[in-house]
């Protein structure tokens, strides 16, 4: 199923690519000891490409509410990225027979390369040319720091930078509606500014929640932080908030790094959380 509907709203996962990481679990979250993946490998198969390579995906989502249709995150562009992903999000939207000219929104979960790379075309113009391109005030001045883009982000200049040179860059602050049913929300942590979008219509609610979660064992285990989380207590506080809400209002997630199409539920059972794909 890679398509939901809540409500008046449909959304639409779409694969940009998927491989096992060719950094080692290990390597990914180094305080997290071989043993303790154990539980996790019969439980969540299709992450594991074997016990110590972490089978990532990489889902962007098209949400869609009769004529407006905003796009999150545009995954990672024309790569290769880390050396072996070319991303496949255009035609991911071919085939739901969708063109870039289509999309009104993009919506920037977070500025980290692996969700921006498709936002500007090679010559330098919005892939998406009728779009407004909106994220976080905070992520948008945490990036443009010179030392920022000269030591984690060299991408900044080539993926995200020329979208306020084009006039095409919204930048919010705290929670905000996008259109009657969607609404931004902070969700910090993985990075300064990072942002998930809550979609509610007809008392159905879904969330799109970026890379608060990238692997389904961190449902269970809130506290298991990789080497790419920025602020692994505010992460960590984001995630306790978050799997209780979506826990008890039975709320549909969407996550971008599990196996595609990434949608499914946190349930609570032997009082632990889990994840249930749909
Ligand atoms: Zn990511």
């Amino acid at each position: 199923m890679t398509t939901l509907t809540i409500g008046d709203v449909e959304i639409i996962a779409l694969i940009d690519g998927a491989a096992g990481l060719l950094l080692k679990l290990g390597e990914v979250f180094p305080t997290i000891r071989p043993e303790q993946w154990e539980a996790f490998y019969r439980r969540y198969p299709r992450v594991f490409a074997d016990t110590a390579i972490w089978h990532i995906y990489y889902n962007c989502y098209l949400v869609r509410i009769h004529d407006y249709v905003c796009l999150v995150d545009t995954g990672v562009g024309p790569g290769p990225y880390m050396g072996q992903l070319h991303g496949k999000l255009l035609d991911a939207l071919r085939a739901h027979e969708i063109n870039p000219e289509d999309v009104n929104t993009v919506f920037l979960t977070h500025a980290h390369s692996d969700h921006v790379g498709l936002n500007l075309n090679a010559a330098g113009r919005p892939t998406f040319p009728n779009a407004r391109y909106v994220m976080d005030q905070g992520e948008w001045n945490f990036y443009q720091q010179p030392q920022v883009k000269m030591s984690i982000a060299p991408y900044i200049d080539r993926m995200l930078t020329p979208l306020e040179q084009c006039g095409v860059l919204d930048l919010l602050s705290g929670e905000q509606p996008l259109a009657e049913e969607l609404s931004a929300i902070p969700t910090p942590g993985h990075s300064p500014g990072h942002m998930s979008l809550l979609i509610h219509s007809k008392g159905q609610k879904a969330l799109i929640g970026g890379d608060v979660f990238i692997h389904p064992a961190q449902v269970t285990r809130l506290d298991w932080c990789s080497i790419f989380d920025m602020d692994e207590k505010e992460l960590i506080a984001t995630r306790k908030h978050l799997s209780g809400w979506l826990e008890a209002e039975e709320i549909m997630l969407a996550a971008g790094h599990f196996p595609h199409p990434g949608f499914g539920r946190i349930v609570c059972k032997g009082g632990c959380y889990y994840w249930e794909d749909v």
